[in-house]
């Protein structure tokens, strides 16, 4: 045991991603990544993109990937901070608003991220247990300095209420950071609670709806004085050249966007409907992915369905082994995966 390291440090375990396997013609659906190309303009500004221009420092505070996000949600550049993935807004969250005598709330289950930042901070985790329906609970009097609201949650990809939601954060005396990663695929989000409320910041990534998980982009909108003190916390030049190009030309080209979430939300019913008549239980996803327990132990499923190359999403603890998690892939993946699940081919 090494000493040097601090005790917090060496007692916490760290986040564990999906797995991204090298397995060829593998049907992918274990970490909720789009499975259609970004938009072509994507493309066409990488290509178009000056190398010689990498000699010199990225523009430090994205000006004009913030004009263009402020444009999308009716706001200022100055409601906007451009993170380098959502992860890194989880974390500056927690670097801010939580004192070290503070703590970190989530719902459980959520994001498993959340506790792992709480682990950095070395401040005390206030967790709601939301496991016995799965939808809004709240004990009376509750209390944290910053609370992480998954909306639409992950990995039950159910939706809360948005009356629910204000009202909590009305009454809620910390900063509550509403996770919305997989807002576009849903029918609702609170995107106008950042703006209307003092203690609300929203946080965005091009992950997922826009198919850029590999480039990592995030941003947070929210009141000005809170973007402004993470806007000290962030690195210097937190996205480079590349990445304010590439996602600039993704967000101008919200219809490519619009479009592949629509394909996902159909391929989404059609998986959520044929996995009922398999007997398994589906929860009604307002996300990319659905999340069910099927008619056999899922850990069982999982297995069979990775010796087809099939990787899905498996957490062998307690609350979560009887669950998978499927990312809803193209329609030939899905299908693909129905006739294996069917014992078809
Ligand atoms: N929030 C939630 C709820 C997520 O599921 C994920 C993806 N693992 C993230 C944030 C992180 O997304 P990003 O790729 O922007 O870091």
């Amino acid at each position: 045991m090494n000493k040097r390291i601090r005790a917090s440090v060496r007692a916490m375990t760290g986040y564990v991603p999906g797995e991204q396997p090298r397995i060829p013609d593998i049907v992918k659906l274990n970490t909720n990544e789009n499975p259609y190309p970004p938009s072509p303009a994507v493309a066409a500004a990488l290509a178009g993109f000056d190398a010689a221009l990498l000699r010199l420092y990225p523009d430090p505070v994205c000006s004009e990937l913030r004009q263009e996000l402020a444009k999308l949600h009716g706001c200022k550049p100055e409601n906007i901070l451009v993170v380098n993935g959502s992860d890194e807004a989880l974390r500056l969250v927690a670097e801010c608003f939580v004192e070290n005598d503070g703590s970190i709330g989530y719902f459980d289950p959520s994001y498993s991220l959340y506790p792992v930042l709480a682990a950095m901070r070395d401040v005390e985790t206030r967790p709601v247990d939301i496991w016995l329906d799965l939808t809004w609970r709240m004990p009376p009097a509750y209390e944290a300095s910053l609370f992480y609201l998954t909306n639409p949650n992950a990995p039950t990809g159910l939706l809360f209420d948005k009356e629910k939601v204000r009202d909590f954060c009305r009454d809620f005396a910390g900063v509550v950071l509403i996770d919305e990663a997989y807002a576009d695929f849903a029918r609702a989000n609170c995107l106008d609670l950042a703006l209307e409320l003092p203690n609300v910041l929203i946080c965005r990534t091009l992950s997922k709806s826009y198919s850029l998980a590999g480039l990592r982009l995030g941003y947070l909108v929210g009141a000005e004085d809170l973007i402004a003190a993470l806007n000290k916390l962030r690195d210097s030049y937190n996205i480079d050249r590349l990445a304010q190009a590439a996602a600039l030309a993704a967000v101008r080209d919200q219809a490519w966007m619009l479009a592949n979430v629509e394909k996902i939300r159909q391929t989404r019913t059609r998986l959520t409907h044929a996995l009922r008549e398999l007997g398994w239980q589906v929860y009604d996803s307002e996300t990319n992915f659905v999340w069910a327990r099927p008619d056999q132990p899922a850990g069982e499923v999982f297995a069979a369905l990775r010796e087809r190359a099939i990787i899905v999403r498996y957490w062998n603890s307690p609350h979560l082994r009887d669950f998978i998690r499927i990312t809803v892939g193209t329609g030939e993946q899905i299908d693909k995966l129905l006739r294996v699940l069917r014992k078809e081919i």
